[in-house]
């Protein structure tokens, strides 16, 4: 297989980082096979691009809502046409799927034309002045230069949905993609590259989370920092922004719960189970990982849930018949496995999964069959910490109050979702439960990109993302008062 070699995009050019070194990223199905050569970049390429970025804020303000939007247009289209080019190198580089891998670059390009449109749209509003004569009415303006820092997990769909609104809005952008998916990357960079857009106002800088993640957060020529990914670094990039004055935004982990009602449709409650858990390996933020059950249900839906478990296909993701693919990385693997073997030391009962694929062609990838736990309290870690993988933790619960109330005991907040055929049981949850997404006869992990997308608690910094509710990261807003 032929490897990529991979520079930084910086000033409309591709550049080698500064020091020439790069690192190796692995394909996760074949752990010893390399995909693409990473920049391994240092602070004199960042500082490089925020000089770029810089350099064409004004211009790229001073442009037209249309305008730019005409830019975002081509690059939709151009991701639209690479999207099996695309999707390979995100199978190749973090292992879901190739349908969940091209679908995802579709989802880029719907984003793309979305926020294209939003070009045109209002950005304010007339407020009556005390003063007759007066006119007061409400404006944005782009925060300047915006750095994004984004994980390995959604490499087109996040950084898009930041890159997207950012851009419109009339900020310069300098992105720091996760280094494991820099293959993914740079093909998104390449539509930003082809669609035209001028010199210096989308930069892309990949190197270590220490160095470039930290150096954007640091970086007192960039305004507005927003982040996704875990918690721990989240908080850091947060206090190091908040610490200078810049704007930041934070979207991080999940221990997302599904609840099963007396009388949810059982079927449809395993089939949401299993897709919101275990698809993408269970690594999405939105992932189901709490299966709590209304115990007169309890027996009927395990049984229901271990017979589908036990059909899904694991392998790589490139092939056809494959449903779940290996884990993203070798640090998520042993996450993955850590917290297999803690559920047992702690008392829950493993009824299926959690070891390697029989399979001998798996045996060099981070394949781990999906994993079910019975008997777990909502006191054990596999009920409390971010697993990130393809484990499903079953709680009982005596009634609905006492499912909610499990479903709250959480540091997290990001999404939940309850199986129901009553209207009371739904709205009671909706107005019960502390998460940012709450969906009712839906998995946890759907996300619409034109709706307000984000978590309460320690999931995110109380921001929201995507939609219009993107705006109000993005731009800030200024009082006109105007006297004739
Ligand atoms: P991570 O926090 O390790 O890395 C995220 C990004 O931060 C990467 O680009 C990384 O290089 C960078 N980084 C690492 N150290 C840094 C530092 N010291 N300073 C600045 N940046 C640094 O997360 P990950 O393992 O790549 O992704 C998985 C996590 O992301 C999970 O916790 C998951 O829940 C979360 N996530 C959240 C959402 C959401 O929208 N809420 C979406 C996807 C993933």
């Amino acid at each position: 297989m032929e490897i990529a070699i991979i520079d930084n995009y910086i000033g409309g050019e591709w550049k080698t980082p500064v020091s020439g070194r790069r690192k190796p990223g692995y394909n996760p199905a074949r752990s010893s096979e390399i995909v693409g050569q990473a920049p391994d970049s240092d602070r004199e390429d960042l500082g490089v691009a925020v000089a770029s970025a810089e350099a064409a804020r004004h211009a790229w303000r001073k442009l037209t809502g249309a305008q730019r939007g005409a830019l975002l247009f081509k690059a939709a289209d151009l991701l639209e046409s690479r999207m099996e080019e695309i999707g390979r190198a995100m199978t190749l580089e973090m292992g879901k799927t190739l349908g969940e891998a091209k679908g995802e670059t579709a989802r880029g390009a719907a984003i793309l034309r979305y926020y294209a449109g939003e070009g045109m749209r209002p950005v304010g509003e007339v407020i009556p002045a005390t003063d007759a004569e007066a006119l007061m009415f409400t404006t944005r303006s782009p925060l300047g230069v915006v750095g994004i820092i984004t994980p390995w997990n959604f490499p087109v769909a996040i950084p898009v949905w930041k890159m997207a609104p950012a851009l419109i809005y009339g900020n310069t952008v300098v992105w720091k993609p996760a280094a494991e998916t820099a293959v993914t990357a740079s093909l998104v960079m390449a539509c930003f590259h082809e669609a035209g857009f001028p010199a210096g106002v989308v930069n892309m800088v990949i190197g270590d989370g220490a160095v470039i993640g930290q150096g954007i957060a640091e970086h007192p020529d960039i305004h507005g920092v927003t982040f996704t990914g875990s918690g721990a670094v989240g908080k850091r990039v947060g206090q190091l922004a908040l610490a200078r004055g810049a704007k930041y935004q934070l979207e991080m982990g999940g221990k997302n719960p599904i609840i099963i009602a007396a009388d949810a449709d059982l079927d449809l409650a395993v089939d949401a189970t299993i897709s919101g858990g275990l698809r993408s390996t269970g690594q999405k933020c939105t992932a189901t990982s709490r299966v709590i059950v209304v115990r007169d249900v309890y027996d009927a839906f395990r049984t229901k849930l271990l017979e589908k478990v036990k059909t899904l296909r694991v392998g790589d993701g490139l092939n056809a018949d494959t449903w779940l693919g290996p884990c993203a990385n070798r640090k998520q693997y042993d996450t993955v496995l850590h917290y297999i073997r803690k559920g047992k030391e702690e008392g829950a009962e493993l009824l299926i999964g959690g070891d390697r694929p029989a399979d001998s062609a798996l045996a060099d990838g981070f394949f781990v069959t999906p994993a079910v736990f019975d008997r777990v309290t909502p006191r054990m870690s596999i009920a409390r910490e971010e697993i990130f993988g393809p484990v499903l933790a079953l709680i009982e619960a005596r009634d609905l109050d006492e499912a909610i109330e499990f479903a709250n005991d959480s540091e997290y907040g990001l999404s939940a979702s309850l199986y129901t055929r009553n209207i009371g049981n739904a709205l009671k949850f909706v107005q019960e439960t502390d998460a940012g997404l709450v969906r009712v006869n839906a998995e946890t992990a759907g996300v619409e990109l034109q709706a307000p997308f984000g978590g309460m608690k320690g999931s995110s910094s109380h921001s929201r993302e995507q939609g219009q509710a993107a705006i109000e990261f993005y731009t800030s807003v200024k009082t006109v008062f105007v006297k004739p």
